[in-house]
């Protein structure tokens, strides 16, 4: 579904609001510390001074210009990302949309016009005009229906994970998990990155091995996004640590205690990966009244306080068994203590990359792997981005995750039969670029963009 245009103001640029709304824009002022992400646009008084989260939507810089030439701009990134077809183009050279003559500025005539010359975004247009036509102005409710609808997606979203995702192998709106799979199941918790975004949740990635369950990272929201998918915390084990960025580790005291407490919680964790003793002795120190509290109503200690087995790397390679699953981990480069997984059992296996750039080890620790799930971040296209913006965001990447070539290269260096190409979402995939890539490079196993909620099997 195609979805609407919106275009964020940051105060008090109320004039230039006015004239997009004219324009037919649905259009909201915000706080510098807005959610930026549910727009197109954004305009902004300064680039400058905006932290790395503000980077998701197209950013347009007031920098003392007038109003006209800054909805000017507006449009053309608009057009760019493909979000209105030939709109500006079609308003400048003369064809009387209404954009010189600010007679024709009203919504429904701007919409209109536009929805004549623009068939590729019919769809939306015609929303955009019966929207504009039905509620007026009335800016706070339009705001409210649109958080609204936004919700709405969200559950959607989650309960057609339960049935669609699983590759055709389940079928109706039944968890993937009331089934055991014959050997490996890989499933992308959270396919997101670090920034916030609705759609894509932070980093989490489940690996699961008959019925017993390894959940590799645990970014925010993988509690809540692995209960809905059908399997609560209670039911997961082992939990292994790429590395302690946030984005990896930021739902880590809700899956730990959540899964823990009560009758049926967990009376036993496993706990592997660099920087996990440090993780640990932090949280049961801070939750130490809590814990106590939540075992003194009943709830063994174990699982939480003891029978808890750490795994602490501090070496160049780890190796370990958990559950008949061999594991080992080996350290890959990127900007904080990171390594990679490999999972082994009765001749499968599943690899998980963690965030990392190039590294020539990846190749042959991940060799002939089944599933090779592989840190994305750089496959997105930074094009919707102001210029200046997309490239220091690409330098300034690149020296922590891989670009789309060198995780070709890796990927041909495995001869992984599945790649899963996940951490992704700061713009869009040009996946008929990164399919290019990967052939050149001479990959020959399937690409596969990770969603959340999305059954890999081998
Ligand atoms: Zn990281
Ligand atoms: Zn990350």
């Amino acid at each position: 579904m195609l979805q609407m245009v919106k275009v964020a103001v940051e105060y008090p640029f109320t004039d230039i609001r006015q004239a997009l709304q004219k324009k037919g824009y649905q259009t909201d002022m915000v706080e510098m510390e807005a959610d930026a992400s549910i727009y197109d646009v954004i305009v902004v008084r300064n680039l400058n001074a905006l932290s790395a989260s503000f980077i998701k939507g197209s950013l347009v810089e007031t920098g003392g210009r007038s109003v006209k030439e800054v909805v000017m701009e507006v449009e053309e990134r608009l057009q760019r990302a493909g979000k209105i077809a030939g709109r500006a183009n079609a308003e400048r050279s003369g064809t009387g949309a209404g954009f010189k003559s600010g007679m024709l500025a009203g919504a429904a005539a701007g919409a209109l016009a536009a929805l004549m010359m623009a068939p590729k975004s019919g769809e939306e247009l015609q929303r955009l005009l019966k929207e504009k036509i039905s509620t007026g102005d009335s800016e706070g409710e339009d705001s409210l229906n649109r958080i609204k609808e936004k919700a709405a997606q969200v559950k959607d979203k989650a309960m057609e994970m339960k049935g669609k995702k699983s590759m055709g192998q389940e079928k109706g709106n039944q968890s993937i998990f009331e089934t055991v799979p014959d050997g490996f199941r890989v499933v992308t918790v959270g396919s997101g990155n670090p920034l916030t975004e609705i759609g894509r949740n932070s980093p989490s990635t489940l690996v699961q091995f008959k019925d017993k369950y390894f959940l590799v990272d645990c970014g925010a929201d993988t509690t809540s996004t692995l209960f809905e998918l059908g399997l609560p915390a209670n039911k997961i084990n082992n939990m292994l640590f790429t590395h302690q960025h946030v984005d990896h580790n930021g739902d880590f005291w809700t899956f730990f205690i959540d899964g823990w407490q009560g009758s049926g919680g967990r009376r036993l964790l496993n706990l592997a990966g660099p920087q996990v003793q440090e993780l640990y002795d932090a949280t049961v120190n801070f939750f130490k009244k809590d814990l106590e509290y939540r075992a003194g109503l009943g709830t063994s200690k174990d699982g939480a306080l003891t029978n808890v087995h750490i795994t602490d790397f501090t070496e160049e390679k780890h190796s370990l068994e958990l559950d008949g699953v061999k594991i080992t981990a080996i350290p890959v480069p990127h900007s904080a203590p990171t390594y990679a997984f490999r999972f082994d059992a009765e001749g499968q296996s599943a690899v998980v990359s963690g965030d990392l750039t190039y590294t020539a080890d990846l190749g042959p620790f991940a060799k002939d792997t089944d599933i090779l799930v592989l840190d994305g971040m750089m496959t997105s296209d930074f094009s919707g981005l102001p210029e200046e913006k997309a490239e220091n965001l690409e330098k300034g990447l690149e020296n922590s995750h891989a670009v789309t070539e060198d995780l070709a290269r890796m990927a041909a260096e495995s001869a992984a039969g599945k790649v899963v190409l996940t951490h992704l979402g700061l713009g869009k995939i040009d996946v008929k670029r990164v399919t290019k890539e990967f052939s050149s490079a001479g990959f020959k196993g399937d690409i596969i963009i990770a969603e959340d909620g999305l059954a890999i099997y081998p």
